[in-house]
Formats: structure tokens, C-alpha cells, sequence
């Protein structure tokens, strides 16, 4: 075993850890995989709790989700990964979770969609909401797979959420940044409902992606996000 694979196991369980004592998953929830080279990656096994994960319980599948190596067996979502690496040839890691507030937004149809948050905005653009599909089939992935190319973090309708980087530790803290906002939108509804901000405010922060050496494919487009302007139409 090469240093770095060593090292990538590591850091799997470390954030397999993290993903338990944050409650974003439950039982054997969720799932982490890292892209070793072109024709594999280190991902954690199905039947598991990553609370308490372990280095040699990880093992390493080919690009079409096959075990090469480990004693355990793989996940049922292996396609959710593999296929976020064939579209996304700069991701080198995948972290997917059921973080209970974003989740809850998924289940209940709705997207977080909204240009609320400076640090989103520029960080996500937005996070849309892939349709339902049944988990471990090919409905899932084909739900995700209009999506992947333009964005970095997704919720899964009826599901959960899937978030992805150039490494385990973005991969991570772009989750983190979605239940997060997941929360604060929350509130927000709870105190009589959030309000965008205006078209020239997000364009800005689209524009200072430079600026803050954020490199995100995530594109302003009408309605993704929703500005300020998009509520006042629909509501005439
Ligand atoms: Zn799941």
C-alpha cells in the first residue's frame, strides 16, 4: 500500500467520523469514496456504521464499481460515485450523507435554491434538487447526471445529499456549508420567510469567485439561483 493510499484511508475514516458525530447519518447511512488513480477508488464498504469505520474496512473498486480489493462488500451506491467521476474529471472525492435539515428540504420537494447567503452564493451558486430515484438503481443516477457537470453539491427527493470536491476535505465542508444553510433557510421560513437577494447583489458575488480563488462550475442562470426580482414577478 503507497503512502497516499494510506493517508486517503485515513482520511476517509477520519471524515466517515466527522459525518457520524455531526447526525447526518444513522445506521449505515452515507457513504465516502476518494479517486485513487484513472482506474480506481477507495470507498467505504456497504453495512457499516462510519462511526465507527476503521482503515482496513475500506476497499477499492474499478471505475464501473467492482471490488478489487478488501474484505468487505461494496455499497449498493457505488454508481452515485462512479459516475460523478466519469462526468467530473476534477473531482477527486465524494461525500454522500442523509444531513437531516437539507434531507428534510429534499423530502420535501424543494431545492435550496434561493441567493440568500454571500458565502453560498460564491461557494455554490445554488443546490438543486435531483428527482427521486430508487437508491442503488439507475434511476438514481440518471436524476443526478443533468446536474453534475454544473454543480458541486446536490439534494437527493426523498433522500438526501450528495456533495462532491477536489478532495475529501471539500467534499466535506461543502456538506457542511449545505445543512448549514439548510438551517439558517429554515429559520428564516419560520420567521415569516427568507428574502432573496437582488439580481446586480448575486451577480456581484458570482463575479468575486475570482477574487476569493473559488472555482466553481456553478453558472447564473434565470431562476438558479432566485433573486430578489424573481419573487416579486411570481407573486403579481
Ligand atoms: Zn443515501
Amino acid at each position: 500500500m503507497s503512502i497516499s493510499e494510506r493517508q486517503c484511508r485515513e482520511d476517509i475514516v477520519r471524515i466517515c467520523h466527522l459525518i457520524y458525530e455531526k447526525g447526518w447519518v444513522a445506521m449505515n447511512d452515507g457513504n465516502v469514496s476518494i479517486r485513487l488513480n484513472d482506474s480506481c477508488i477507495l470507498c467505504t464498504p456497504t453495512a457499516i456504521s462510519k462511526g465507527f469505520i476503521e482503515t482496513d474496512d475500506l476497499i477499492v473498486c474499478d471505475m464501473e464499481g467492482s471490488k478489487i480489493e478488501g474484505r468487505r462488500e461494496r455499497t449498493s451506491e457505488i454508481a452515485m460515485h462512479t459516475t460523478i467521476y466519469s462526468m467530473r474529471p476534477d473531482i477527486r472525492s465524494v461525500v454522500h450523507a442523509h444531513p437531516p435539515v437539507a434531507t428534510g428540504f429534499a423530502t420535501a420537494g424543494r431545492s435550496l435554491d434561493k441567493a440568500l447567503l454571500p458565502e453560498v452564493i460564491i461557494q455554490l451558486g445554488t443546490v438543486p434538487l435531483a428527482s427521486y430515484g430508487l437508491p442503488g438503481t439507475p434511476a438514481l443516477t440518471a436524476a443526478m447526471m443533468p446536474l453534475i457537470p454544473d454543480y458541486d453539491a446536490l439534494l437527493l427527493e426523498n433522500h438526501g445529499c450528495t456533495c462532491y470536491g477536489v478532495d475529501v476535505w471539500q467534499a466535506f465542508f461543502r456538506m457542511e456549508m449545505v445543512e448549514h444553510f439548510a438551517r439558517i433557510t429554515l429559520v428564516a421560513e419560520l420567521l415569516g420567510g427568507a428574502r432573496p437577494l437582488p439580481r446586480d447583489e448575486v451577480q456581484k458575488l458570482f463575479e468575486a469567485r475570482a477574487r476569493y480563488n473559488v472555482e466553481s462550475n456553478a453558472p447564473m442562470r434565470p431562476g438558479m439561483p432566485i433573486v430578489a426580482e424573481d419573487v416579486v414577478s411570481s407573486r403579481r
